[in-house]
């Protein structure tokens, strides 16, 4: 059954020229591209983005990056999405992302990652309603 997940290519990889390539990765992985926007963000909307983090000790540091540049907002669809993108993505830290995944190939560091997908059903519903209006979805 079709699911829908949320992501972001992140401002590092929007800055290092990546974009497209790694649109490239998510297409040919079998991803329908529901909605895109390529925008910048505000330190507090990155702050309630990211509120499960915000006692972590990285959460300003996280922010400040988040809001640093143009990124690009996505909603996805496949069988799967929500497992299968983060699979794509690879670990959270580059250093130990599998060959071939996203984080492997454009990732600088645990931070600056290249992109974010949600990490579960509640998770996908949330941050895409966080980002996107109903009527841009259909
Ligand atoms: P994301 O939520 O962005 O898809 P993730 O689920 O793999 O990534 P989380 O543990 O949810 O990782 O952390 C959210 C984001 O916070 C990471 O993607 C990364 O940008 C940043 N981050 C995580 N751990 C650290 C750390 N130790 N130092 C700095 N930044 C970190
Ligand atoms: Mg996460």
């Amino acid at each position: 059954m079709p699911q829908r997940t949320f992501s972001i290519i992140k401002p590092d990889a929007v800055r290092n020229g990546y974009t497209g390539a790694i649109l490239a990765e998510i297409e040919k992985a079998g991803f329908q591209i529901i909605s895109i926007r390529k925008q910048s963000i505000s330190k507090a909307q990155a702050e309630g983005f990211y509120y499960v983090h915000k006692e972590r000790p990285f959460f300003d540091s996280l922010t400040t990056f988040m809001s640093s540049g143009p990124l690009v907002l996505m909603v996805l669809e496949k069988d799967n999405a929500i497992a299968d993108l983060r699979a794509l993505m690879g670990a959270t830290n580059p250093a130990n992302a599998e060959e071939g995944t996203i984080r492997k190939k454009f990732a600088g560091s645990i931070q600056e990652n290249a992109i974010h997908g949600s990490d579960g059903a509640e998770t996908a519903a949330f941050e895409i309603g966080y980002w996107f209006a109903g009527y841009e979805l259909i």
